[in-house]
């Protein structure tokens, strides 16, 4: 059976089109979407992270602000920071880069931000909206996942999916909008029996481990489609994904490759939720 690699960047040009359009019509009518991001110490990866969500937000002509802080600041200094972009009118979306030193507290963090402003989805309030089915702000790698399926035409509905993972970030929310979708959901994890007996059964495989290239191709049945969360280091030090690709691909009907697959998803979608945020204010006005 031919695989057919689906290409997040491709995709993710798409929508940022269409983003792009919308952000035009806002700012006619006097709205600039504006995005905060909030990075704290010197970890290259997350700078990695906190440039290019810079670059992408001023690619859509939105307003994008980098707000640092050395490592060693107080947590209530942070939060402090929180609460006046809380109420700064310029800002509709607020993401504070993970992870955090040990002296601060994420989940406190998290919940400082407004949940109106909350375009990573993170905070409990709309971790629970979205869990009842609500109008919510959805976690940017899962909503990534469930538009690039929606963009492909690939129906969800009556699959079996079985998500390697159970993170709050990536796992557990996944299966909430496969579930939503009407799809039958496993979740598994470290401490799952025979990880390949189950994984063979799905339709969709989702492997949001993070270990480098642990889904072989004996995990996976005939013409699965297989989506890559993961972003590890290979042996040569090059970014590769859970799945083990070239094995992989020879059976599955649809792949996500790493990188260019999973990853622009997850940025484009932090756009879009920030257009989100911006068009709710005008509605509300
Ligand atoms: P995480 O919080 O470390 O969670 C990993 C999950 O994998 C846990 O639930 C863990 O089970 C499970 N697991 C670990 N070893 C396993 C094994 N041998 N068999 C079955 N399950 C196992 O990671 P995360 O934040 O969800 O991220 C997962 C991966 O996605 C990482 O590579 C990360 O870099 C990547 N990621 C990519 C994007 C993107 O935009 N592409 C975004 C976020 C994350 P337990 O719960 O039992 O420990």
């Amino acid at each position: 059976m031919p695989t057919n690699i689906i290409d997040g960047k491709e995709i993710s040009f798409q929508i940022r089109e269409n983003i792009k359009l919308e952000v035009e019509e806002l700012i006619e009518q006097g709205i600039t979407p504006g995005l905060a991001v909030v990075l704290i110490g010197n970890n290259p990866a997350s700078r990695t992270y906190v440039t290019n969500k810079q670059k992408s937000c001023k690619a859509m002509g939105m307003h994008g602000v980098l707000i640092e802080f050395p490592e060693t600041i107080s947590e209530e200094a942070l939060l402090n920071k929180i609460r006046e972009l809380n109420t700064d009118e310029t800002i509709h979306g607020i993401l504070v880069q993970l992870p955090l030193p040990k002296h601060i507290s994420d989940a406190k963090v998290i919940e400082a931000i407004t949940p109106e402003k909350d375009v990573d989805g993170f905070h409990p309030i709309n971790v629970g909206k979205m869990m009842i089915g609500q109008d919510a702000f959805l976690p940017c790698t899962p909503y990534g996942i469930m538009e690039m399926l929606r963009m492909k035409g690939i129906e969800v509905e009556g699959k079996h999916v079985v998500i390697i993972g159970r993170s709050n970030i990536v796992g557990k929310p996944a299966g909430q909008l496969f579930l939503k979708e009407n799809a039958t959901v496993t979740y598994c994890h470290s401490k799952t029996k025979n990880l390949p007996r189950i994984t063979h059964q799905a339709d969709i495989i989702v492997a949001a481990i993070g270990r480098a290239k642990f889904i072989k191709d004996e995990y996976v049945k005939d013409g699965a489609i297989v989506i890559d969360v993961g972003m590890n280091k290979d042996e040569d030090g090059k970014l590769c994904g859970d799945v083990d690709f070239e094995s992989v691909k020879q059976k599955a009907s649809y792949i996500t490759p790493v990188p260019g697959g999973v990853g622009p998803m997850t940025i484009t979608m932090l756009l879009q939720n920030t257009l989100k945020s911006a068009k709710d204010v005008l509605k509300h006005r």
